[in-house]
């Protein structure tokens, strides 16, 4: 986590029993004193994410318990809000998407949506003409929600969701952005005019898990996932987690100062080093656009999982597939759906690079991956 989430995390997690902290202990719904210093530290994390996000209302963005509860608010709400008004809702989305999108749009055809999925190509890209055709063939009457990524958290590979988002406004329709994995990592990122909903999470960027953040432009009608309290402008039910916010604003500032740059170019090393040790190696997505820090290796014959836990043994932590899917053996929905059979999809890592790697770190990660790809090889030619 960066220092400055781990201190306002700190700052405003101390409970009653710690007096010299009493004043951090208040909730931002009270009107005491205590109640207006926790309000205050909220207000000044919404103006940070909304610095960091190009975002000119901080009001727009509404605190969530983590990207999965704002993608949720973001789809359901959508759909709820439109049928009650007895529209036809129709969600166009990707096959490489996470979960938290796939899923509810899964859960919303149950429903009644009509939920359509645009592939991918073999590099891991999407076809704004596909995705125009879509658009031309739903009808004037219906509600048409296109929900797409920035950035694939497998691949790191990047969507035109800036043409996708001016394409869905020209027909009419809502789009709504999994932005979870942009901030910090696609340089220049910034939230667009045509954006009407964009989903983030604190711990991507550097602070504290289980904290989200929705923006939801004003105007826009969504029907609230919770019910309960006034809180978050009657969007979000629910005491909101003061420390998590607190420290989400602190990561904010921090990433916005990010030398990409440097990540970009250790990244395009960490590669080039990776395919002249290792014969056999592929990196998916290689020939798209993409994130300055995730790289999706592939070795010929090496299962993924078989490697992480080698590379785990070593100290280094990698992932295989989707985070979200580690420790089960699907294969990843993104690789297949890139069009790699079960077996390829199965044998890639994911290696993620953050502001603190080091050039020497960098060096004991390829030559101990190595070794690893060169151990397991000669384990499967034997049996
Ligand atoms: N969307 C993307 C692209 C992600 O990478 C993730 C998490 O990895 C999520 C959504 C879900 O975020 P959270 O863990 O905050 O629910």
């Amino acid at each position: 986590m960066e220092q400055g989430a781990q201190r306002a995390l700190l700052l405003y997690s101390c409970g009653p029993s710690d007096s010299s902290d009493l004043q951090n202990f208040g909730n931002p719904s009270s009107i005491h004193w205590a109640g207006r210093k926790a309000k205050s530290a909220v207000d000044r994390a919404r103006d940070s994410l909304a610095a960091l996000l190009g975002v000119d209302d901080p009001d727009s963005l509404c605190f969530t318990g983590s990207a999965t509860e704002a993608i949720n608010t973001a789809l359901k709400g959508f759909f709820f809000f439109h049928r009650s008004a007895n529209r036809v809702v129709r969600i166009i989305t990707s096959a490489v998407e996470h979960e938290a999108t796939l899923e509810t749009a899964r859960f919303l055809a149950e429903l009644g949506a009509m939920v359509e999925i645009l592939a991918v190509n073999e590099q891991g890209e999407l076809s704004l003409s596909d995705l125009e055709k879509r658009l031309q063939a739903a009808s004037k009457q219906e509600a048409v929600l296109v929900s797409l990524m920035a950035a694939n958290n497998e691949t790191g590979v990047v969507f035109p969701w800036e043409e996708a988002a001016r394409l869905a406004k020209s027909y009419n329709a809502f789009f709504h952005l999994d932005g979870v994995q942009a901030p910090g990592k696609v340089p220049g990122f910034r939230l667009t005019e045509h954006v009407h909903l964009a989903s983030f999470s604190a711990h991507k960027i550097g602070g504290a898990k289980g904290v989200g953040a929705l923006f939801i432009r004003k105007g826009v009608n969504l029907q609230s996932l919770l019910h309960g309290g006034a809180q978050e402008r009657k969007r979000r039910a629910g005491t909101v987690n003061v420390p998590g916010i607190a420290a989400f604003g602190e990561a904010a500032e921090a990433v916005g100062k990010r030398d990409l740059g440097a990540l970009d170019r250790m990244r395009a090393e960490l590669e080039a080093k990776v395919k002249e040790l290792i014969s056999g190696t592929r990196v998916q997505g290689a020939g798209a656009k993409r994130m300055v820090n995730t790289c999706n290796f592939l070795f010929d014959g090496v299962r993924g999982e078989s490697l992480l836990m080698a590379l785990d043994l070593e100290g280094f932590a990698v992932s295989a597939g989707s985070a979200c899917n580690s420790g089960s053996i699907l294969p990843s929905h993104v690789l297949l759906a890139m069009g790699l059979d079960k077996a390829a999809a199965q044998s890639a890592i994911r290696v993620s690079l953050g502001p603190s790697n080091t050039a020497q770190e960098l060096e004991l990660f390829t030559a101990a991956l190595a070794k690893a790809v060169a151990r397991i090889r000669a384990q499967a030619s034997r049996s």
